[in-house]
């Protein structure tokens, strides 16, 4: 069946025809591990894991590569300029990076990779690019010009003017900077005495690589010149995927990535939710409201990944409220049935356009209320679906008993243990004492928390 993505370069949507048949090589800009993720943050990476799923639903070998920025000038300041402190600071988010992204049923990508394993690919790149003349040599590293790249800016439709020779006479360290101002960018950054022993040796000077190098070297070590797609929010368009675009078909004279694909924000009231603007909310703040991570990968899904989302607690509640009468429901069905084909159709469709979530949870709310279809079935074509929605529906407990353990009490136990993987012991207490008052126990076994009826 056809799919179609909608992609940033020519701002339409395109069948997808892969590089290699029955494969798709796919690239995601990771975290930047100096913190743990917040909500925004994972709205993108639930949003990979879903292009991910759409394409196994379709019968694609997906390779997913997902990075971890683990050096970068954040980084740097927050390690002292000690690469043991940076390697404690990074490991230590990077591992609730991870916890996060399973809490939130996410499939662990192919190959997650840290920048700093990769430096000997970024200087090879860095390396190319000095010796075929696209980057030069300035006093506190190594810069690329971006007025030797044909089609500088076209991913984020830049108007060339504004780097005209006249307008480009400054050049950049920073790896964050503004659309209005594009400018010659670091690929490598010369050490300095904050860095400290953080810096590796380069036949063009000691240092460390750019953000920006980072993602191309990672991104072509693995999955080659060429890659199907490449993801992340909207905010990496300029100037992150801009550059990777500008230094890799520079170093490589390929085109680098042939869908790119971006997701909308995740916005607090009329803002982007970011750290720099303060208004971020992690998931530690769901657990606190008794909300189970999986209830925001649904409410998540109710809009298109394409259009923002204003985030406040009380929808994200409705949106537990729902899955909860979900599961409710799934775990009445009986198993053994088959799944129901012009569901399927439709329900193929729907994700191969675009990944329009929005018409596929729809679609799965329209056939547990579709009286024609049996129930047996209905179990088997819901569940079948929740390979692309990722909602775990088969783990909703099944009736098999007089009294089966009711879905908001699953809730609060999948809540209580998040915040003990989380080591917060206070908030694990406290849900413990709302289940025990609601007539239930926990009883944590080898095999993970079982509910029981007191
Ligand atoms: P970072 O760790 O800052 O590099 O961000 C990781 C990913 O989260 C990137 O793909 C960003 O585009 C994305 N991101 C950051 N803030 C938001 C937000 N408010 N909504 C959606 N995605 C976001
Ligand atoms: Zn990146």
């Amino acid at each position: 069946m056809n799919i179609t993505l909608f992609n940033t370069l020519s701002r339409k949507k395109e069948l997808f025809a892969p590089l290699t048949a029955g494969a798709v090589s796919m690239y995601t800009c990771g975290p930047t591990v100096y913190d743990t993720p917040h909500l925004g943050n994972y709205r993108t990476f639930i949003m990979n894991d879903m292009l991910r799923r759409m394409f196994e639903y379709n019968g694609y070998k997906v390779t997913h590569v997902m990075n971890i920025t683990d050096v970068d000038d954040k980084i740097i300041a927050l390690s002292h300029g000690k690469m043991s402190g940076l390697k404690d600071l990074t490991t230590k988010y990077e591992k609730l990076f991870v916890y996060g992204m399973q809490s939130l049923n996410t499939e662990a990508p192919t190959n997650l990779i840290r920048a700093t394993d990769h430096i000997p690919a970024m200087i090879e790149i860095v390396s190319e690019l000095l010796a075929n003349g696209s980057a030069y040599k300035a006093s506190d590293g190594i810069y690329l010009s971006i007025e030797k790249i044909a089609n500088y800016g076209a991913l984020a439709h830049l108007d060339p003017k504004a780097f005209s020779k006249e307008n480009n006479k400054e050049r950049i360290a920073n790896d964050k900077y503004d659309k209005d101002n594009p400018r010659d960018f670091a690929v490598w950054k010369f050490t300095s005495p904050t860095d400290g022993d953080i810096a590796w040796d380069a036949p063009f000077g000691k240092g460390r690589p750019g953000w920006h190098i980072e993602c191309s070297a990672m991104a072509m070590k693995l999955l080659g010149p060429t890659m199907d797609i490449h993801t992340g929010g909207q905010d990496l368009v300029f100037p992150h995927h801009t550059n990777e675009i500008a230094q890799s078909e520079a170093a490589t004279h390929k085109p680098f990535v042939r869908y790119w694909v971006h997701g909308a924000f995740m916005n607090t009231g009329e803002e982007k939710m970011s750290k720099s603007l303060g208004n971020i909310t992690k998931l530690e703040t769901l657990a606190e409201e008794s909300i189970a991570p999986i209830a925001y990968r649904y409410w998540l899904m109710t809009a298109h990944y394409r259009s923002p989302v204003n985030f406040t607690i009380e929808t994200i509640r409705a949106a537990q409220s729902a899955l909860i009468r979900l599961m409710a429901h799934v775990a009445s069905l009986p198993s053994g049935g088959t799944i129901n084909a012009d569901y399927q159709k439709k329900f193929n469709t729907h994700v191969n356009d675009d990944l329009d979530m929005p018409k596929a949870i729809a679609l799965a709310w329209d056939l547990l209320r579709d009286t024609k279809v049996m129930p047996v079935d209905k179990r088997a074509t819901i569940l079948d679906f929740d390979r692309v929605f990722g909602l775990g529906l088969d783990k909703a407990p099944q009736v098999k008993d007089d009294e089966p353990i009711p879905a908001e009490i699953q809730a609060l136990a999948d809540a209580r243990e998040a915040a003990r993987k989380a080591k917060d012991w206070k908030k694990a207490d406290a849900l413990r004492a709302e289940i025990d008052a609601r007539g239930y126990e926990v009883d944590d076994t080898p095999e993970g928390p079982r509910i029981i009826t007191k």
